[in-house]
């Protein structure tokens, strides 16, 4: 329904007007290239999909700045590690006071015990640890499940995500499992220990687990990686039963999910998981994740520790719990992910769904707008995707990159890797406006 050439056409007006509105940001690429490999301290910065690195000069609440002057209406936050709004005050004040103070002693503080708490109260499960990434915390929780249930293969989803963890980058393509491309380097074949398939198909799941010798499912609730897809009605409870009978663990990544309401998705929706992990903005965008586990899984790890090598804990790295994590953690589970940001967040992205609905309609695509809690995403393509293949079958490269572009050059910021838009505690009204507008307008460009 929308012409290449319409697609081509906005992509060389949108490059061309970046390229003359953003002087400073072309200058300071050309100084990073000098010894920044790619012109960028991480890769990732180049996956904006702009003709050079945009360079942030400052972001606050839902708003973010470049050097150049421009004021984004910012609904990637961070991928998520700004969800709850960038330097949310009481982050911004305990990260002060923490910072004068030490930052890492490799000791605990008097922030761990309120910490654990209010983790404990909030996402229902009694036993906790923390580590720098939601990557990190993922490699240990896959340890341990391999560990106590001496099994040494893990289930995963097409099209999941979570993190730097080698184990996890098996796709399906065409129904047969593979390497993920990006996993350069990779010396042995993860698929020996990995299965993959689609998520909403529970034949294959109840095969999968059948054989006895999966230690855990991990996954999101929701698929939130390649693209948005939603679990079907009663999906995850099969896998909750599914997983209990098999004697299979059931991780729950809410990395993502935590948007899905106070307490993450499953909190909100059920069921619970045995083991839970949430990394990036728990500690309101200072490196941290945590995971946490039941009593049965907390004594199965103390009985394998007590087999282990004695003389020292465990393995894991130094920075993790540090001062300054558990002071920025505490202030922003207790200060500002707090039920009352969570009244402010879902009916926000409720209407910001209907909206962008609306508007899709308006233009007579059949575009759906995914969406759950405060995360919502548009899907070019005919209709919602039921797991990765249809999602990755749902992408369309050249539409969605000159989409982008036009939205960065009107100040609005969508998540780069797909349509994928936060609503933080700090998002407002007109903000929503602004992006409904934004995309009405280039909707209008697009289609004749
Ligand atoms: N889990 C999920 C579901 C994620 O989306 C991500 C990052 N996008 C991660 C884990 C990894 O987080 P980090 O990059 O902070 O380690």
């Amino acid at each position: 329904m929308i012409a290449d050439s319409a697609i081509a056409a906005m992509l060389e007006r949108e490059k061309a007007r970046f390229e003359a509105a953003n002087p400073k940001s072309r200058a300071l690429g050309a100084e990073a290239a000098r010894h920044w490999h790619r012109g960028v301290p991480f890769h990732w910065m180049l996956d904006w999909g702009t003709p050079f690195p945009l360079f942030a000069e400052r972001a606050e609440g839902a708003r973010l700045w470049d050097v150049d002057g421009h004021c984004y209406e910012d609904f990637c936050l961070g991928d998520t590690g700004s969800m709850f709004g960038h330097s949310p005050p009481p982050v911004a004040r305990a990260i002060a006071e923490q910072a004068s103070r030490g930052l890492t002693y490799m000791l605990a503080t008097e922030d761990a015990p309120i910490v654990a708490d209010e983790l404990a109260k909030r996402f229902g499960l009694p036993f906790w640890q923390v580590t720098s990434t939601a990557s990190e915390a993922n490699r240990a929780v896959i340890r341990w499940c391999r560990g106590i249930t001496g099994r040494d293969k893990i289930l995963v989803f097409n099209g999941c995500y979570h993190g730097a963890v080698d184990d996890v980058f098996v796709d399906l393509r065409d129904g047969v499992p593979e390497l993920r491309k990006s996993l350069v380097g990779q010396v042995y074949d993860v698929r020996e220990h990995t299965r993959v398939i689609e998520f909403n198909d529970l034949a294959a799941l109840e095969e999968a687990l059948a054989s006895g010798d999966v230690a855990a499912v991990l996954t999101e609730p929701a698929l939130t990686n390649v693209g948005m897809v939603l679990p079907d009605p009663g999906y995850l409870e099969a896998m909750r039963e599914l997983t209990s009978r098999h004697g299979t663990l059931l991780v729950f990544d809410e990395t993502h999910t935590i948007s899905s309401g106070y307490g993450g998705h499953s909190m909100t929706y059920g069921p619970k998981p045995d083991i839970f992990v949430v990394g990036k903005p728990v500690a309101g965008g200072v490196p941290c994740a945590v995971f946490g586990f039941s009593a049965e899984v907390a004594q199965r790890m103390e009985q394998l520790r007590e087999e282990g090598e004695k003389g020292h804990s465990g393995i894991g790295t130094t920075l993790s719990a540090n001062a300054l994590a558990l002071a920025a953690m505490r202030a922003n589970l207790t200060e500002v992910m707090t039920p009352a940001a969570y009244d402010h967040m879902l009916p926000l992205a409720d209407r910001l769904a209907a909206t962008l609905e609306r508007v899709i309609a308006s233009h007579g695509l059949p575009w759906p707008v995914v969406h759950v809690g405060a995360r919502a995403e548009f899907i070019c393509a005919d209709r919602a995707p039921r797991n990765g293949t249809e999602a990755r079958a749902s992408m369309q490269g050249a539409l969605e990159h000159a989409i982008h572009l036009f939205f960065i050059n009107r100040g609005v910021l969508i998540a780069p890797f797909h349509n994928m838009m936060l609503v933080s505690p700090a998002t407002t009204d007109a903000q929503v406006a602004r992006l409904a507008e934004t995309l009405d307008e280039c909707l209008g460009v697009l289609v004749p």
